[in-house]
């Protein structure tokens, strides 16, 4: 019997595999698909450590509502599934109450302030410090309208320990001169940073957990057992059951019905994200830019520019709508004229999005050697690692210096 069965390999799952290895655990990582097209594959690749506010900022339920009639808007919803993700719906809008804002910025912070400290020795070891690209990032404004209106959450993420800087538009034009000349304001992020491919992290990532002796085995995971007390068990879709001594569940945007298997109420919805990557686009960027108003954003990967972004809520299982990629495309080529499609490849993916935007980590209060590791929402590249450090402290009962309380799934309890 294994020590840890990680169920899951997207970015989130690998890096609990890869920490928990690195602890001298045994590892079992059990996947339905590893090859398969997964959330992991296909972001932006940004290592977004200045996003220490949630989504759900005051005032953007009035925003929504404008969006929602926009075609080019960031911001689509099937009706059909507004019945089901109602709870969700309404803690949503409560993250956004000064108080509760406040208190998941600060355990955004927690977290995102020492991303460095955990991704950098995993990307040393799994060879992906090539294409690592510490390079800042730039926030981009078109209206002043807009730039002030943002002024009172930038003051705060200074606050939180976010450096950033004020850029005008000559500025702007200087550091990024493929962009349209429409830019009266720039916020220069000097902390972001992206990498070159995503798909290819995930594959490294991979091959080392393999190599540092982690069984993969490839099915899916229909339910957790937990009847045996010490020794908890996947089982998979022909009834056959994966023992070990403690399970990581990191099964991204697909999580509930895991954890509810053990009586574990949480509150995740897929928000679809969607973007396109332009192989040979003929202009060059020198770093990830953020188009704040539009809210989608641009990046330079190895492989291409990839721009991309939306939020849509229509479940796991609606086909995607790629209009939305074409959407964001004609923005893109709207901001950074002379841009080419050709071989343009589209993408949908699965945000495992909580309403709170916190990710869910920690043991499960009713089941103390299942351990959570999802809902990270847009920044589960960002946080991959320090997700997989926090997970290996719960598993060799070392006491994290985070504290988990804020991430632990008791939140959702009704
Ligand atoms: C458009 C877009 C842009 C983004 N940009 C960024 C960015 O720039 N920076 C950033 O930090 N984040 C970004 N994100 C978010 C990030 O991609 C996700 O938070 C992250 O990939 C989630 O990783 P995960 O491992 O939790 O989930 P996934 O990658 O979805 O992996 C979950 C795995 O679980 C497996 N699985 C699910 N259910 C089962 C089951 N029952 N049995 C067996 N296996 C199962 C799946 O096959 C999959 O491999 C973006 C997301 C989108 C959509």
């Amino acid at each position: 019997m294994p020590d840890v069965l990680v169920i899951g390999a997207g970015i989130v799952g690998l890096a609990c595999a890869w920490s928990a290895l690195k602890e001298g655990l045994t590892v079992t990582l059990v996947d339905r698909d590893f090859d398969g097209d997964r959330t992991s594959h296909g972001n932006a690749g940004g290592i977004a450590v200045t996003e220490s506010t949630p989504i759900s900022v005051p005032g953007l339920f009035f925003k929504a509502s404008k969006w929602l009639l926009d075609p080019l808007g960031p911001l689509a919803l099937d009706w059909k599934h507004v019945p089901s993700a109602l709870p969700w719906f309404l803690e949503f809008q409560r993250a956004s109450s000064p108080t509760r804002f406040r208190q998941i910025s600060l355990a955004l912070a927690a977290l995102n302030n020492r991303v460095y400290d955990d991704l950098v020795p995993m990307f040393e070891d799994v060879g992906a410090m090539s294409t690592f690209y510490r390079r800042g990032a730039i926030t981009l404004y078109e209206t002043d309208e807009a730039f002030y209106a943002d002024a009172d959450e930038w003051k705060l993420k200074r606050e939180l320990g976010v450096r950033w800087r004020a850029l005008n538009q000559q500025e702007v034009r200087e550091y990024e001169p493929a962009l349209a000349p429409v830019f009266r304001h720039g916020i220069f992020l000097e902390d972001w940073s992206h990498i070159g491919d995503p798909k290819q992290l995930v594959s490294q990532l991979r091959g080392r957990v393999n190599a540092l002796g982690a069984r993969l085995v490839e099915d899916v995971v229909t339910k957790l057992d937990v009847s045996k007390g010490d020794a908890p068990a996947a089982v998979l879709r022909n009834g056959e059951s994966i023992h070990a001594r403690q399970v990581v569940v990191a099964t991204g945007a697909w999580s509930a019905a895991l954890a509810e298997s053990v009586g574990d109420r949480v509150l995740l919805d897929s928000e679809r994200g969607y973007n396109t990557t332009l192989p040979q686009p003929g202009i060059a960027l020198s770093r990830e830019v953020i188009f704040a108003e539009r809210k989608f954003v641009a990046t330079p990967l190895d492989i291409g520019i990839r721009i991309g972004g939306a939020a849509e809520f229509a479940g796991l299982k609606a086909a995607p709508n790629y209009k939305r990629s074409d959407a964001l495309l004609t923005l893109g080529k709207r901001f950074l004229p002379g841009i080419r499609d050709e071989g343009a490849v589209q993408w949908m993916g699965h945000r495992p999005a909580t309403p709170d935007s916190l990710p869910v980590i920690g043991k499960s209060p009713t089941t103390a050697n299942v351990i959570y590791a999802f809902g990270h929402g847009h920044l589960g590249l960002t946080q991959c690692a320090t997700t997989g450090a926090l997970v290996a402290d719960l598993l060799v009962n070392r006491t994290p210096r985070t504290s988990l309380e804020e991430y632990s799934i008791k939140r959702f309890r009704k």
